[in-house]
């Protein structure tokens, strides 16, 4: 055998592993022995790396790092689902698609899966990119985190179409979820709080292989062909797919994708509703979330025929079980303080557990919750759980109220500060107006200064800035300009090489755009977008700080509400130190030329390639500043290739593909020093 079939040889049984481990559920060789097998493919393709694949096996375990993902306009629209709630719905349901299409309907009955969507594309059986739904138009590209999924087949078998999008939810089982809380818990923690938002969360890791480590799991629902011209799409010999929707579930099986074997091909209402009510029992036994069932027309055919609406497709319906309840005992009610001072009262319930995770917390809201509940400490509960994190509670069990019960009284100070609370006209919320003396006020507000959407502060968590405050070392954003490393370092879990990381994250937030400073400095009720509109309508900080009501209501989308709280914030003597002080430091306070003009043309008939990760600039910003500079910037490389600034961690591919066409390889310091 040449090492080229060898390589070949290993990857083609590592995958038959995988395919038995994560699909079917059906090791047949220990862990011990596949990752000998593993390890030996590993040494084989580091020696040879011409003969690199993409979908290697030993590609799974992740590695790459992406700061920003793509976005990318999906070929076919990621629609939604019409929801039904009950028999009647369904009957309704089918009256409207019979009047639209001839023949009798059979129907294929699917679980709803509870995760998060992703589209995956196929050419030629070699998966090509994962793309996020979004917001159905465009999603993000996750790639290189979707292979880390062992379910995922990265090369399909047997006579699949050659180009295709299958369409799945990636969900967490419940078993690898608690698996990963009870480790969070151990090294001190919070645990996350349920399996679908961390599903879609891991989906968005910058660091694949931290996806990797995350038991996820990928479950099919949808095959859809990219080739209008041939509705059903063609195997390699020329041959149709599939004309129904069971079909085509069973075709993405035998390619090797996880079909859970639940679906079901029925012949009427009749057995949608068998489905259902099997199923509405079932589903507890189920390793993972569901929270309902997709009822889908079964010929591709009448699909076809009954088409879309605006926003969803007419030959599909989901049915949604109704939300678990229990009961439960409220202990006590505590009350937590927010970054802008608004206290949110907490519900804390004797744990119990509901719809598979235990619920030791609810939310209350605000004080109107409460009375309107009329909810007392030692109250038997009625809680549910919706979509979202927190479950809610639904009503007072009164039956169950302990004689000795007192009505709840709502705090009148601030848990943390003490501070007689406000509640201003209008407001649900009661508030701690000591806004520069209260620590959740003081912290949450630096958290939320260094968080993605805001700063993006490499390096810095939301415990760290904690830490930092607690320690007496900043009280607000503009103070962590002045951190040094060598304060830093004694805090907990920080090295050298960390607080240096740190402070050379806050450095490198000195280049971020106005218009996300200007989200950053929380004002209240100025989120992402609105900060948009203010930074392109006043340019600077300053232009903004001076205007007057009638000014800002002014500008298009913006209310009252907004414009108050706009003066309200630089009417601060405080605020606009703190601005002032941004402003020294070199924080972005207007809008750069440079993002609206070329500013030089230095770079002018050079063409770059960026790879990796940088420590001092966003990969993003590299890139801008490159075109900024009259530079070219494209994503392979090609004997027309000037440079490739590289990174830590350039893809291998890349590496390979340099050396051979000689294209010389600089740093990020480098550039900036020779070129910028
Ligand atoms: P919704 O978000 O409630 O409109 O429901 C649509 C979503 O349901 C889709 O985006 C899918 O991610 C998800 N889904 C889960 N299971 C299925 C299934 N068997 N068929 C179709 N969609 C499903
Ligand atoms: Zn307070």
């Amino acid at each position: 055998m040449t090492i080229e079939e060898q390589i070949n040889a290993l990857r083609e049984e590592l995958r038959a592993h995988n395919y038995n481990y994560y699909v079917l559920d059906n090791p047949i060789i220990s862990d011990y022995d596949f990752d000998k097998k593993l390890k030996v493919l590993q040494t084989l393709e580091e020696q040879y790396p011409e003969f690199y694949d993409a979908n290697s096996p030993t590609l799974r375990v992740g590695g790459e790092i992406t700061k920003n993902f793509k976005t990318v306009v999906h070929e076919h629209r990621m629609y939604s689902l019409d929801n039904s709630y009950s028999k009647e719905d369904l009957l309704d349901w089918e009256t409207r698609i019979k009047k639209l299409v001839d023949g009798e309907i059979k129907y294929t009955c699917e679980l709803k899966y509870d995760g998060a969507s992703i589209s995956l594309t196929y050419e030629k059986g070699n998966l090509l990119k994962a793309v996020t739904r979004g917001d159905g138009v465009q999603g993000d590209e996750v790639t290189a985190n979707i292979k880390t999924i062992k379910s995922i087949p990265l090369k399909l078998k047997g006579d699949y179409l050659q180009k295709f999008d299958i369409r799945g939810e990636i969900v967490l089982p419940f078993e690898g979820f608690n698996k990963m809380n009870k480790e969070r818990v151990e090294i001190g923690e919070e645990p996350y709080k349920n399996p679908r938002n961390t599903a879609s969360g891991s989906l968005k890791l910058q660091d694949s292989s931290e996806v990797a480590k995350r038991p996820l799991d990928c479950l099919l629902y949808s095959v859809i062909i990219s080739n209008n011209n041939s509705p059903f799409g063609r195997n390699a010999e020329g041959k149709v797919g599939f004309q129904t929707q069971f079909e085509s579930l069973e075709k993405a099986r035998s390619w090797g994708f996880k079909v859970p074997k639940a679906a079901q091909l029925v012949n009427s209402l009749e057995g949608v509703f068998e489905f259902i009510n099997y199923w509405d029992v079932k589903r507890y036994d189920l390793p993972f979330e569901t929270d309902g069932v997709v009822i889908k027309v079964n010929s591709l055919f009448q699909q076809e025929e009954l088409g879309y609406t605006a926003k969803s497709p007419r030959w599909a319906m989901a049915y949604k079980f109704k939300a678990e309840q229990v009961s439960t005992v409220l202990n006590s009610i505590s009350y937590q303080v927010g970054r802008t001072g608004a206290i949110t009262p907490v519900a804390n319930l004797e744990p119990v557990e509901l719809a598979g995770t235990i619920v030791k917390r609810a939310s209350l809201h605000n004080a109107d919750q409460i009375e309107k509940l009329d909810i007392r400490a030692g109250d038997t509960v009625f809680v549910e759980k919706g979509g979202e994190i927190i479950p809610k509670i639904i009503t007072v069990d009164f039956k169950k109220r302990p004689e000795n019960s007192q009505s709840t009284q709502y705090i009148t100070h601030c848990p943390e500060c003490k501070t007689e609370l406000v509640r201003q006209e209008g407001d649900a919320k009661h508030y701690c107006p000591n806004f520069y003396g209260c620590n959740p006020q003081i912290i949450g507000r630096i958290q939320h200064y260094i968080t993605r959407k805001a700063m993006d502060i490499e390096g810095l968590g939301g415990e760290t800035v904690g830490l930092l405050v607690n320690a007496g070392l900043i009280n607000n954003y503009a103070d962590l300009y002045e951190l040094t490393a060598v304060q830093v370092i004694p805090l907990e879990r920080m090295a050298e090489k960390s607080a240096e990381n740190l402070i050379n994250g806050i450095e490198a937030s000195k280049q971020i755009l106005f218009e996300r400073v200007l989200y950053a400095i929380g004002i209240r009720y100025v989120g992402e977008t609105v900060a948009k509109k203010l930074a392109k309508h006043y340019k600077s900080i300053d232009n903004l700080a001076n205007a007057s009501i009638d000014d800002l209501v002014n500008v298009d989308e913006i209310g009252e509400k907004i414009a108050e709280s706009v003066i309200n914030f630089f009417s601060s003597n405080e605020n606009r130190i703190i601005i002032d002080r941004l402003k020294q430091f070199g924080v972005q306070l207007e809008v750069s030329e440079g993002s609206l003009t070329n500013q030089t043309e230095k770079l002018k008939n050079l063409s770059f390639v960026v790879s990796g990760v940088f420590n001092s600039i966003s990969r993003d910003e590299l890139k801008k500043m490159i075109e900024d500079n009259g530079g070219k910037v494209s994503s392979s490389i090609s004997k027309r290739t000037s440079y490739i600034v590289a990174g830590d961690r350039m893809g291998p591919s890349k590496k390979i593909k340099a050396d051979q066409l000689q294209i010389p390889i600089i740093s990020e310091e480098e550039f900036l020093n020779s070129f910028i």
